[in-house]
């Protein structure tokens, strides 16, 4: 098979790219893929109810970035929802992440911002370095907060100490000195009305050949190409040769529910007492009105779905090797959060493949 573009992985980098290259440069492309479906981990569809449920756990798009959203809004409406978590601690449902709701909640007390900032310049400890997990946590919160909302949940959903942890991990979230208990502050949020996998299905087109059901690696010497657009994870692509990376995986526990409303909030975090990490109910996420409810429950795992790379100090040393190898291909692009070890948000995903989408065609035109 020759095709002037490959792409390997039909996630949401994948379209992008086959969506321009299509549409742009109105050239053929194949699309090679593992699963039974298109979309990647942003897959939804609808249950035996009609529920949307999203396959592999909750995803939200959120982005400051006006030209993401205004492209991904070529293939969707937007069901318009401001993410909010609620963390199970002390026996009580309280705001995530912390902010002035949370802090008053937990300690029994109204707290005001100045309130706040004398807690936190009392508890935060100045850390040895500022490069892992721990290190930040407590140099941001102190250790009891760390310990109630942060230290349980990341040891259960990584696998492994938080000292062991890129600190990157804790600065996702963010700590609020407000009473804002949005999870996101992102100018753009939302939900595709009809779902992730529909606003995805709109970016397909007839000059794109999907193979479904397909393992890259196992057809590789069939196929040639000018340009390989490759999503998959990193080692993989080089059979392993300097070790494997770690993903994280997940294990998915779906349930259905006989009443309209199974929880106070779309996500509950649970970092103590239970195996899983969160219960999301897709209804609250996706605005559906019924009589049933879906839940869901992670289970973190260290094989089977991979979900997340595992972002720690001690694996730079063979990812920099990895990296080495992908700057020395001419033919290849490396993009999405397995390919490029990343853990990439919806929208920096589409960003990004918008930005290598650039860069071919600057090529194409030297
Ligand atoms: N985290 C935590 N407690 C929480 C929620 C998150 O310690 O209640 C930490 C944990 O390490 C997690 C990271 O923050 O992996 C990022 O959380 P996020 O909600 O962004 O995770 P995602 O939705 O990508 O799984």
């Amino acid at each position: 098979m020759k095709f002037d573009y490959v792409i390997v992985g039909a996630g949401i980098a994948g379209l992008c790219m086959a969506e321009r290259i299509t549409n742009v440069l109105h050239k053929e492309v194949l699309i090679i893929e593992k699963r039974s479906h298109i979309g990647g981990n942003l897959y939804d569809c609808y249950d035996e109810n009609g529920l949307l449920i999203q396959a592999y756990g909750p995803h939200i798009f959120h982005t400051n970035d006006a030209s993401v959203f205004s492209y991904l809004s070529t293939f969707t409406t937007w069901h318009e929802y401001q993410h909010k978590v609620l963390s199970y601690v002390n026996g009580e449902y309280v705001p995530f992440p912390v902010n002035l709701c949370t802090l008053s909640q937990i300690f029994h007390e109204p707290f005001t911002k100045e309130k706040a900032q004398q807690y936190f310049q009392k508890v935060q400890q100045d850390p040895q370095s500022c490069k892992t997990f721990e290190d930040i946590a407590i140099a941001s919160v102190g250790a009891d907060l760390y310990e109630m909302f942060y230290k349980h949940y990341t040891e259960k959903q990584w696998g492994m100490p938080c000292k062991e942890l890129d600190a990157s991990i804790f600065s996702r979230i963010p700590i609020r000195l407000n009473n804002d208990q949005r999870y996101f502050s992102d100018r753009y949020q939302g939900i595709p009305k009809a779902g992730f996998t529909a606003m995805m299905k709109r970016m397909l087109n007839a000059k794109m050949h999907i193979l479904l059901n397909t393992d890259y690696q196992q057809i590789k010497d069939e196929i040639s190409y000018e340009k390989l657009i490759y999503t998959g994870p990193l080692d993989a692509y080089y059979d392993y040769c300097y070790g494997h990376l770690p993903y994280r995986c997940l294990r998915f526990a779906f349930e259905t529910h006989d009443t309209p409303s199974y929880q106070q909030a779309a996500v509950i975090n649970y970092p103590n007492d239970y195996d899983y990490t969160r219960i999301t109910e897709f209804k609250k996420l996706t605005g559906q009105e019924h009589k049933h409810t879906v839940i869901l429950k992670e289970f973190p795992v260290q094989e089977g779905i991979q979900c997340y790379p595992i972002l720690q100090p001690k694996i730079n040393a063979i990812l920099a090797q990895y990296q080495r190898l992908a700057e020395q291909e001419k033919d290849v692009i490396f993009l999405g959060r397995l390919a490029n070890f990343k853990y990439y948000n919806i929208d920096q995903i589409v960003a990004e493949a918008c930005k290598c989408f650039a860069q071919l065609c600057e090529k194409s035109d030297a």
